[in-house]
């Protein structure tokens, strides 16, 4: 069994082999956007989404989309097929405004990087699904413009560092006293029986699980309203849920060292967990 393979400016080579010179602004600067595909059982899931979540990421930084959706679509296929031992796996695609002398201001002439690579999509830990995780909270610090999925990732990495060093799953984050999202992932809140959660707005990345737990509570009639939500009832909810391609739908059964509710993942949580590996089932794994 060969290694891992990974995609390199037109090329596949092997992880080890793949070199991009210093002075690519991905490094200097940050200057790049990302995207992360879910693939389940050989299928990309929602791989249109995310190519048009790539070309607003593009855009959003005036970065000519180097190929077209068709040629993103057979590379990602490629590259998974590459890769057969796993069974689920995460397709990164990082795009940077390429190679130039050191300047803040856009190269004249912009020969992007581009690089792919696929790792393992673990299912989430049996034992965050069955009791829950813990999380911290914080004051949300980065810039206005979280909707775009830039490499530039400091601000998420010192939220999810600071929950690491709390030994906790993630961060959640509030904005002027609403909350926003968490270090890298997407928040729901419930309150009885109603499921609330912020609107996609610049403020946070829209989350492609995210999509799927709304499509799911409304096709099954759970009442869900999309409004701001303030830290106050984020910190009253009977049930706390976080949402990301890797961790799926998981309960935050306690926060900042308090539990949330009953401290238990609860009866609204159950039913979305159901509902989405149904989904995963049916829809997902069979493309
Ligand atoms: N918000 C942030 C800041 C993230 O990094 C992520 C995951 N990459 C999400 C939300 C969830 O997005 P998705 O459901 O597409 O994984």
């Amino acid at each position: 069994m060969g290694g891992q393979t990974v995609y390199l400016n037109g090329e596949f080579t092997p992880i080890e082999e793949a070199r991009i010179p210093v002075l690519d602004r991905g490094f200097i600067f940050g200057d790049g956007v990302y995207e992360v595909i879910p693939v389940y059982s050989g299928h990309p899931f929602r791989m249109t989404q995310h190519l048009v979540r790539l070309q607003k990421s593009l855009d959003a930084i005036k970065l000519v989309n180097p190929l077209s959706n068709a040629q993103w679509s057979g590379l990602v296929r490629k590259l998974v097929k590459m890769h057969p031992e796993w069974q689920d796996q995460g397709v990164y695609i990082q795009v940077t405004r390429g190679v130039a002398r050191r300047d803040h201001a856009f190269p004249k002439e912009v020969i992007p990087t581009v690089f792919m690579m696929t790792n393992l999509l673990p299912l989430p830990d049996r034992k965050y699904v069955t009791e829950g995780v813990a999380c911290v909270s914080a004051t949300d610090n980065r810039w206005l413009r979280c909707d775009i999925k830039s490499t530039s990732l400091l601000g998420n990495v010192l939220m999810r560092q600071r929950a690491a060093e709390a030994g906790c799953v993630e961060c959640i984050m509030f904005r002027d006293g609403f909350l926003s999202e968490a270090s890298s992932s997407n928040v729901f809140v419930v309150k009885g029986k109603q499921i609330a959660a912020p609107p996609n707005n610049h403020l946070v990345l829209p989350g492609t699980t995210n999509d799927v737990v709304m499509e799911l509570a409304r096709k099954s009639r759970m009442p869900l309203v999309i409004r701001e939500v303030s830290e106050d009832e984020v910190r009253a909810a009977d049930e706390i849920w976080i949402t990301s391609a890797t961790k799926e739908v998981l309960a935050v059964t306690r926060l900042d060292d308090r539990p949330v509710g009953s401290g238990k993942p609860g009866p609204m949580y159950k039913r979305m967990f159901r509902l989405y590996q149904d989904y995963k089932r049916t829809v997902m794994r069979r493309g």
